[in-house]
C-alpha cells in the first residue's frame, strides 16, 4: 500500500530557497488501522493516476527523471492555492480557495521556501520587510482527483499529513460571528463541529444541575466554555445571576453523571437529559466517536474535563462587572496571546470555540467579530461560537479591551449606531437601551441539535 510513486519531474526548482531538510517524516503514511478506509482510498487513487509512472518514464521525458514522493494531506481551515510567478512565490498569485478537508496530493520533494506567509492580504509588507525565508511551500499535484497547473503550491502549515477517517466533504470548520449579523432576527445557528457539540454538551452537564438546584429567579442564564492548551476554562455571567460562590460544580456535575438525582421531571425531559449523560460518560471512557473529529486534542481535553471535573479552570463568579461568560472567556483568551515578534513566522489563524448553554447575544457576537478583526488576525486567532440569538440586551458590559481599543470601540458604536440601536455607552464600556427591548430571543435554546449520526463505538 505504501509505495512511493514516480513521476518525472515536472519544474526545475526555483531561486526561494529550497528546503534543505531532509523530507518530512510525517509525510510519511503511518496509520494502517483498518479503519483509515479513506486514507487507503486516497493512497489507492494516487497510483491508479495515469501520469504516475513506475518505471519512471513519464510524458516531459525531456527533464531528468527523479523520485517523487506524493503524499496526500488533508487541508485545515481555508486557504488559498499560490501560482509561483517565474522563481518567486512571494510575488505569486493566489488562484484555488480550499476549504477544510478538501484533500490535496503534494510532492514531498518540491518544497520551497518563500518570505510569503499566511493572510497576504494583510501582511504582504510585514512579509517584505522581514525579507527571510521563513514560510515553507509544498508543489501540489492534484486536488483529490483532479490535477492542477504546474507550479502551484499550497504553504505547509495549511494542511496536514494526518488524514481524518471520514470523507472530506463531511468535514466543516466552526463558524465565526459577523458584524454583518443584524439584531432581532431569528436565531442563527452555526454549524458546530463535533469538538465544539461535545463542548456545548459539557457546560449543559455543568448548568443542568443549577436548574434542578438553584432557586428560578436566581438560577445563573449562562455558563460558556472554551479549551485552552489541556484545559477547559468555563464561566457564567457575572453581576446578575451569577453561580454562587459556594457552588461545588465537581461534585453537582458528578451527581448528574452517578445518579439520577438530576435528570428532571416528565419522560421528555428524563429522556434528553439521560442521552446527554450517556454521551458524556461514553466520553470520558474513549468509548465516543462521533464522526468529522478533526481535533483530537480537543476531545481528550473535553473527556478529561468529563471525567476529572475538578480540573476545570472557573472564573470568578464574583468579578462585580455585569459581563456576559463568553466576554469574561474573550478576555482570558485575550491573557494568553502574546506580543507577537514580527521576525518569526506568523502563525496561521486557528478557530477558538467558545461554547456555552446559550446562543450569543448579539452585542456578544459583534464583540467577538470585531475581536477576531482588530486582535485575533494579529495573532493568529479566530474566535467561533455555536451562534447568535440575536437578542439585545438591555445592559451590556464590554471588556475592558474592547472599550479601551479606539479603533474597536468605535467599530461597536458604529454598529450600534448603524442598527439604529438607541443605546448610551459610557466611558467604562456599559451599554445600556434607553428604552427596555422586548425579551424576544433572549429565551433559553433548546440545543436539541446533536446530529443523529453521533455514535459510541
Ligand atoms: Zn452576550
Amino acid at each position: 500500500m505504501r509505495k512511493q510513486v514516480i513521476l518525472s519531474k515536472q519544474e526545475t526548482s526555483a531561486s526561494e530557497h529550497v528546503a534543505k531538510k531532509s523530507p518530512v517524516t510525517k509525510g510519511q503514511i503511518t496509520d494502517n488501522r483498518p479503519s483509515s478506509v479513506f486514507q487507503k482510498k486516497q493512497i489507492e487513487t494516487m497510483s491508479l493516476k495515469p501520469d504516475t509512472k513506475e518505471s519512471g518514464f513519464g510524458q516531459s521525458s525531456a527533464s531528468p527523471v527523479q523520485m517523487v514522493r506524493a503524499a496526500p494531506g488533508m487541508v485545515t481551515g481555508i486557504t488559498h492555492l499560490v501560482k509561483i510567478n517565474g522563481k518567486s512565490i512571494y510575488r505569486g498569485t493566489e488562484t484555488i480557495q480550499l476549504e477544510h478537508g478538501q484533500v490535496v496530493i503534494v510532492d514531498t520533494d518540491q518544497r520551497l521556501r518563500s518570505r510569503r506567509g499566511p493572510n497576504q492580504e494583510h501582511f504582504r509588507a510585514e512579509d517584505h520587510q522581514r525579507g527571510t525565508h521563513i514560510y515553507r511551500w509544498f508543489r501540489v499535484i492534484r486536488i483529490g482527483e483532479r490535477d492542477v497547473a504546474p507550479g502551484t503550491f499550497i504553504r505547509e502549515d495549511a494542511f496536514t499529513f494526518h488524514l481524518p477517517h471520514e470523507e472530506p466533504e463531511r468535514l466543516h470548520p466552526n463558524t465565526a460571528p459577523s458584524l454583518d449579523t443584524q439584531p432581532g432576527a431569528d436565531p442563527i445557528e452555526h454549524h458546530r463541529t463535533p469538538e465544539a457539540r461535545s463542548l456545548d454538551r459539557l457546560a449543559r452537564g455543568h448548568w443542568i444541575p443549577m436548574l434542578n438546584t438553584i432557586r428560578q429567579s436566581e438560577q445563573p442564564p449562562h455558563i460558556a466554555m472554551t479549551v485552552l492548551g489541556n484545559r477547559v476554562h468555563a464561566m457564567g455571567n457575572t453581576g446578575e445571576r451569577p453561580i454562587p460562590a459556594d457552588w461545588d460544580a465537581a461534585r453537582r456535575f458528578g451527581e448528574l453523571m452517578g445518579s439520577d438525582t438530576h435528570l428532571g421531571r416528565g419522560d421528555e425531559q428524563r429522556r434528553k437529559r439521560a442521552k446527554l449523560r450517556n454521551k458524556l460518560v461514553a466520553h470520558a471512557r474513549g468509548q465516543y466517536h462521533p464522526t468529522g473529529v478533526t481535533d483530537p486534542h480537543t476531545m481528550n481535553a473535553i473527556g478529561h474535563a468529563i471525567a476529572r471535573p475538578d480540573h476545570i479552570h472557573w472564573g470568578n463568579s464574583a468579578d462585580p462587572r455585569k459581563m456576559h461568560g463568553e466576554m469574561h472567556l474573550q478576555e482570558t483568551i485575550l491573557g494568553g496571546l502574546h506580543r507577537r515578534d514580527i521576525r518569526l513566522p506568523r502563525t496561521r489563524i486557528q478557530q477558538q470555540h467558545i461554547s456555552g448553554v446559550m446562543l450569543d447575544c448579539m452585542f456578544c457576537h459583534w464583540a467577538h467579530a470585531i475581536f477576531n478583526q482588530v486582535i485575533g488576525r494579529h495573532h493568529g486567532v479566530e474566535i467561533t461560537t455555536g451562534g447568535t440569538h440575536s437578542g439585545i440586551p438591555n445592559e451590556w458590559q464590554a471588556p475592558q479591551w474592547l472599550y479601551q481599543n479606539d479603533r474597536a470601540w468605535a467599530m461597536f458604536k458604529a454598529k450600534l449606531a448603524a442598527e439604529r440601536i438607541d443605546a448610551t455607552a459610557d466611558d467604562h464600556g456599559m451599554v445600556r437601551l434607553r428604552k427596555k427591548a422586548s425579551t424576544k430571543g433572549m429565551g433559553l435554546p433548546q440545543h436539541g441539535s446533536d446530529s443523529e449520526d453521533e455514535h459510541f463505538r
